[in-house]
């Protein structure tokens, strides 16, 4: 959670996904002696955060420098996903029936969860599905050994620190034996793959047993999705959203997760939804943004405060799209309308750094080139496409830097 690498377990770009381990030549004695050593220093950081010493040299008796959880930390994809691939296998037919299957089973313990959070029970199972494919795969890392690397060499060292001591936390309550605390290279744990400090925060012992288990406990583990979601902005019996159609000579700028109106505005500046119906009377006062994830060739949804909550819950809107469109599937509801623009593929990530350099020296500022498009990028695509006359949707295609090239 909370993390930028976290996303829905199956679709293979995120670093919570299990790979088979690429052999690795063991690492050289020095590395072992340096980070024995890192681990016997940071005892007393530990303790002065109260841990016990006795706990803290049990936790990490038997942990080894793992040049694997470094290699995880360091990879930088070349290649993206296009949005809908992502999505055709996070919401794929197998886990939609699957969900709807664990849907009737738990029926009752869903039906209290919903009681004690006013959580919908289909987001909740569509999270389960989306973090760790219903409990099939959560990682089996220790994850004291994980965040112990992390903490004495990852790229942000702070994050391991800081996660390895709420772990410790989390043993020290007795909710779980070192040995069972397994988890994904980046100590994302258990059925719901809450890092440490979210677990710390959120998790909560449903069935009453006495320990917080989101590893074993089906209860426990969608409880505590549900109380996160709760606390992240869940509005009880809101939708997520709408498919809709833009207006011509939509202004593009105001499609960004950060500018919200009523969806009353949206209807006013000639926002429809995709099926021609009207939006329910009761949504003309909720706050709305305009969403296109992937550019005006593609789908576009006015998004809700639910939306929002699962964006707070995993900052990735693919993960939130995957969340909300399984939901909807287990409910019956059907799919997206409009067609996705197949033909677009998304830039490598040198193809994007080579994008913002272009950009920069044409006086379209992005800052520093990082192959991330956020928002200073988006900026300068829109301040581009609108002076070359295409539509300034901020989106980045090959086409776009095909023509930053040409010119
Ligand atoms: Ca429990």
């Amino acid at each position: 959670m909370a993390l930028p690498m976290s996303g829905c377990a199956t679709a293979g770009q995120t670093g919570k996904s299990e790979k088979p381990a690429v052999p690795l030549a063991p690492p050289g004695s020095e590395e072992r002696h340096q980070f024995s050593k890192w681990v016997a220093d940071f005892r007393s950081e530990a303790v002065k955060q109260g841990i016990s010493r006795d706990l803290y040299d049990r936790a990490t008796r038997n942990i080894e420098f793992d040049e694997s959880v470094v290699k995880a930390d360091r990879s930088q994809p070349e290649f993206t996903k296009p949005v809908w691939e992502y999505l055709k296998s996070a919401v794929s037919d197998k886990r939609i029936a699957k969900g709807r299957e664990l849907l009737r089973q738990h029926a009752e313990l869903l039906g209290r969860i919903e009681q004690a959070y006013g959580v919908d029970r289909h987001v909740v199972v569509a999270i389960w599905g989306c973090e760790s494919n219903f409990g099939e795969v959560m990682g089996s890392r220790n994850v004291i050994q994980s965040l112990a690397t992390l903490g004495f060499e990852g790229r942000r060292p702070e994050y391991g620190r800081s996660q390895l001591i709420a772990a410790l936390r989390i043993l020290q309550a007795g909710d779980i034996r070192p040995e069972l605390m397994t988890g994904s290279w980046a100590g994302a744990m258990g059925q719901t793959q809450f890092i440490p400090t979210t677990y710390l925060a959120h998790a909560v012992d449903f069935d009453k047993d006495g320990r917080r288990d989101i590893w074993r406990s089906t209860g426990d583990a969608l409880a505590s999705t549900a109380h996160y979601l709760s606390v992240s902005g869940w509005k009880t019996g809101a939708v997520w959203g709408r498919e809709i159609i833009l207006p011509a000579g939509f202004d593009y700028a105001s499609a960004e997760m950060g500018v919200k109106r009523p969806v009353s505005a949206w209807q006013s500046a000639g926002v429809k939804r995709v099926d021609g119906s009207q939006f329910p009377a009761g949504e003309s006062g909720t706050n709305a943004a305009v969403f296109l994830p992937a550019g005006h060739k593609g789908p576009v949804f006015l998004v809700y405060d639910n939306f929002q909550a699962l964006l707070a819950y995993n900052a990735s809107t693919s993960y939130a799209m995957a969340v909300s469109l399984l939901a909807d599937r287990f409910r019956g509801r059907g799919d997206i309308v409009k067609p996705w623009p197949l033909d677009e593929r998304p830039l490598s990530r040198s193809e994007r750094m080579e994008l913002q350099e272009r950009l920069n020296a044409k006086g379209y500022e992005v800052g520093k080139p990082d192959a991330v498009i956020g928002y200073q990028t988006r900026k300068a695509i829109r301040q581009f496409q609108t002076a070359k006359g295409l539509p300034a949707d901020g989106f980045a295609t090959s086409s776009l830097l095909q023509k930053l090239r040409g010119n």
